[in-house]
């Protein structure tokens, strides 16, 4: 008989009121594992649980946190081949960029066993003689987080590493298409000996547990990573009845390439940023901004690497490009490649479904070229191996095509021109920018966030995680 792989609420693994089958993308007859899916009363009862066990945990001593949160770190990266493997079985990445994804995740939870010894507050002189002023920093309470299939351990991570640092209890939903690695990161926070209620594991339902966090006054705040449709309604949601809100969703991330580029970095920078995972990144370069100069050596080239990439089995040795999620993501892919070429563009290289020996979502990278801004292939999220090439003049033109986008999470610049490149990082109007690298593929210790419909609320990761999940107090004595 199959393992059923429980919830975690109130310090009990429980099962769910349904069960579902995760399904490997690379090969649709293997079943990852069998995980409970929670309905609503369970998500009443892990957010009463997380309530109750606040005031104490609020409380508790930073030494224990940090040692805590470095025990999860050492465990996961003790384990990060055997859950890479997972990750790449349940989502379809290449297993090295599983592994390296796994191994992100154990950092993070060690960089954040450091913040909590780190976490300072201000005593400033007050305009009134005699008086002390404190500024300090506490937890919020309850955090909801909800994270997407794409990065199935590195996201959790990234939102429940900082919140239980800080002091806070969470109550963390993981996306349906990938409850293994959710799972998986819950039993080795669960070993680390977190008391009771401070963590619980509710997997399920956008719809069901998800709504139930956003409904609930007993959270405090909601962290969300996942698309922009989902995202805003959550949002409208939760500010309505003034929860903290943070928000991490799509991307349109340009790469710049100019004629002084050098041919091999814009290449590589191509694409790893608009292919590698299977083009499924927030940060992936969806519109490759060439000026004329290089445009055609650059499509050249381009295409020469990419038939060389081998599209298969995420777990096979050599495999460059792991499979599309799921069969609805790849009809999206399709859908918006058959969009650019109705619009206008050419569909240079790939956009086929390819048959392998095992029957998974097979697709080779796309590239669109003679694409236009305008197009709603270059302005939409396609969120896969897609990638659509606009031929500008010169720098001017490609910062403001790069910069005309609802969206603002990375940008890149190919450029040997100290003078573009360090214009293009104060003008380009994206959160992230990246010179002579990839839009993709970023540190963990530094902050991470976009602007525009890219992002909402307060940055993740690094000490700035720190803004979204405490609040300021500020204290004065009259000794
Ligand atoms: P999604 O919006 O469909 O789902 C994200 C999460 O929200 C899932 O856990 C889902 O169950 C939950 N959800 C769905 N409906 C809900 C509701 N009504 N109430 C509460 N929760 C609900 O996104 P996805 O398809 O899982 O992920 C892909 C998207 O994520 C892409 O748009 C991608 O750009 C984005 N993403 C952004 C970042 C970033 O940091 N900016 C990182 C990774 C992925």
């Amino acid at each position: 008989m199959t393992e059923l792989h429980r919830n975690f609420i109130a310090g009990e693994w429980t099962a769910g009121t349904d069960v579902a089958k995760n399904i490997n993308p690379s090969d649709l007859s293997d079943v990852v594992g069998e995980y409970a899916r929670a309905d609503r009363a369970q998500a009443d009862a892990a957010i009463a649980a997380a309530r109750a066990a606040f005031p104490a945990w609020s409380m508790s001593a930073v030494q224990d946190r940090a040692n805590m949160l470095d025990t999860v770190g050492n465990a996961i990266l003790a384990r990060k081949d055997e859950l890479g493997r997972l990750l790449s079985r349940e989502e379809g990445k290449t297993l090295p960029e599983g592994i390296g994804e796994v191994a992100r995740a154990g950092q993070i939870f060690k960089f954040f066993g450091g913040e909590a010894l780190r976490l300072a507050g201000e005593k400033i002189a007050s305009v009134r003689p005699g008086v002390d002023v404190e500024i300090t920093r506490e937890p919020i309470g309850v955090v909801g987080i909800i994270t997407p299939w794409n990065f199935p351990i590195a996201i959790p991570a990234w939102k429940i590493a900082p919140a239980l640092c800080y002091g806070n209890c969470v109550v963390f939903k993981p996306a349906e298409l990938v409850p293994g690695s959710a799972w998986a990161l819950a039993d080795i926070i669960v070993k680390a000996g977190f008391p009771a209620g401070v963590f619980n594991l509710v997997m399920g339902k956008g719809s069901v547990v998800g709504e139930a966090m956003i409904a609930d006054r007993r959270v405090d705040a909601i962290s969300f990573t996942g698309s922009v449709a989902t995202g805003r309604a959550l949002a409208a949601k939760a500010v309505a009845r003034m929860a903290k809100v943070q928000l991490e969703m799509g991307g349109k991330n340009p790469l710049v390439v100019l004629d002084d580029a050098d041919l091999p970095t814009a290449v590589n920078c191509a694409v790893n940023g608009a292919f590698f995972s299977t083009g499924q990144r927030c940060t992936a370069s969806s519109r490759l901004i060439v000026t004329a100069g290089i445009h055609d050596r650059f499509i050249a080239a381009l295409g020469e690497r990419l038939a060389k990439l081998k599209v298969g089995d995420a777990l096979a040795t050599g495999t460059d490009l792991g499979p599309v999620v799921d069969d609805s993501q790849l009809k999206q892919d399709l859908d918006y490649i058959g969009i650019g070429q109705r619009e206008g563009a050419t569909l240079a290289f790939g956009g086929q479904v390819l048959e392998r020996p095992k029957k998974g979502h097979y697709l080779s990278p796309a590239l669109l070229t003679g694409a236009t801004n305008a197009m709603r292939s270059s302005r939409e999220e396609i969120f896969g191996p897609v990638a659509s090439v606009i031929r500008v003049k010169e720098y001017d033109e490609a910062l403001a095509v790069a910069n005309d986008t609802d969206f603002g999470l990375s940008a890149g610049i190919v450029t040997t021109s100290l003078k573009h490149a360090s214009h293009f990082k104060r003008a380009s109007q994206a959160g992230m920018i990246m010179v002579n690298l990839p839009t993709a593929g970023v540190d963990y210790h530094v902050p991470f966030g976009g602007r525009k419909g890219s992002s909402y609320g307060p940055r993740e990761q690094g000490s700035y995680a720190r803004e979204f999940f405490t609040v300021v107090k500020t204290a004065y004595t009259l000794p």
